[in-house]
């Protein structure tokens, strides 16, 4: 049987409000303080750290933790008012591989799958890069990097910054003195708040993206014991990480929002990746194909491709999906594909697959029902 969705193109614009000063409303001391106690208390409890801090003049602060294998750095940038004006993160690996060390958390990983999955507004590979400050006179090479235009960093819209490479360690003699240098991995974030400016559609759309992942992480974290048993420990950690990372609202963020493939990148990596679910065929790019048309009866989208083990058939009403609102659009593409490849019917009990049109008090519930979509699927696999 043919699936259809009739979508009524309905839905309250939901206004709001964002600072756009060019500062985090944190002070250096609050934000040093809160990183130096979750470090203590949980980061680095268990692997010999050292905490150093170290001003290097008025306008850069920068604190440290560092043991015999890795070091982490922060570097604030502040403005003449002390406010933060550039987070900075180095991770720098003294011994050993980054990825070996923080295989989900670090930007190593997190770059890499994002070069899958996400739409960086930009990508550069092979550049050299110096921090203009103090008496940090490392070279550090990126070897891939990686830049969102569009990010959130506790409420304050953000550009962020994603890379890793390698970088030259001195290693010195008894006397103190350099004696040669040593290459060494390194990972590297840095969020920079946007200045004054007006919203493009693309800042709106991460909005609504972190809304989502919002009510997603709620459910998340409610379902926590649930997942874990079907996940196993080790597994929902590395989940977790994911969920519970600033990096989320990208798993229902998209730039190119026109173009069905990204839609199903982003729901593969996210049912995969996140929840564990097993894909067929159908997950590799030649055996998907997306139409745009004109369907009858104000149908929006229609899976065809539902009786076929292999592939992924889709046709999109072109007239009505011009109309669909960004988060319209992410709910028919996600409605759709759980028809085409998890084969679920309107009749399954699940929320995404019953609503005929997204009627929804704001969009987080979507965050919530893509999440009940996804354990109840992998229910089914695990036989539960
Ligand atoms: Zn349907």
């Amino acid at each position: 049987m043919k699936k259809t969705l009739i979508i009524f193109l309905i839905l309250p614009f939901v206004a709001f409000a964002q600072s756009a000063k060019g500062y985090f409303d944190i002070s250096k001391d609050a934000f040093y303080h809160e990183k130096m106690s979750s470090w203590k208390k949980y980061t680095y409890k268990d692997v010999d750290c050292k905490f150093n801090t170290i001003v290097d003049n008025d306008s850069v602060f920068t604190f440290s933790a560092q043991n015999k294998f890795f070091q982490e750095d922060y570097k604030l940038t502040l403005n003449k008012q002390k406010k933060i004006t550039k987070i900075e993160v180095f991770f720098t690996v003294h011994n050993g591989k980054l990825d070996e060390w923080f295989p989900y958390k670090y930007p190593i990983n997190i770059s890499n799958l994002f070069k899958d999955v996400g739409t960086p507004s930009e990508t550069k590979e092979n550049i050299s890069y110096k921090p203009k400050y103090g008496a940090d006179v490392s070279d550090y090479l990126f070897k891939k990097y990686y830049k969102w235009n569009n990010g959130l960093f506790r409420e304050t819209k953000i550009e962020l910054e994603v890379a890793n490479g390698t970088t030259k360690l001195p290693v010195k003699n008894k006397r103190g003195k350099i004696k040669s240098y040593r290459t060494v991995d390194f990972g590297y974030m840095a969020y920079t708040p946007k200045g004054q400016g007006t919203l493009t559609e693309n800042d709106i759309n991460f909005n609504v993206s972190s809304k989502i992942s919002d009510g997603a992480k709620k459910i998340w974290i409610k379902n926590k014991r649930e997942l874990i048993s079907l996940l196993g420990l080790e597994k929902f950690d590395a989940s977790n990480s994911w969920v519970d990372g600033q990096l989320h609202p990208y798993l229902f963020y998209l730039e190119a929002t026109n173009d069905p493939e990204e839609y199903f990148k982003k729901f593969f990596f996210h049912a995969n990746i996140v929840y564990g679910i097993e894909f067929g065929d159908e997950g590799l790019e030649e055996n998907q194909k997306y139409t745009y048309t004109s369907l009858p009866d104000g149908v929006l989208a229609r899976a065809i491709g539902m009786d076929k083990e292999c592939c992924i058939e889709i046709l999109i009403d072109l007239e009505n999906w011009n109309k669909s609102t960004y988060i319209d659009k992410l709910f028919i593409m996600y409605h759709e594909f759980g028809h085409d490849v998890f084969e679920l019917e309107h009749s399954d009990g699940i929320r995404l697959m019953t609503t005929n049109k997204l009627d929804i008090d704001g969009p987080s519930v979507l965050g919530e029902m893509i999440h009940e979509m996804f354990i109840a699927v992998l229910k089914k696999q695990k036989g539960k």
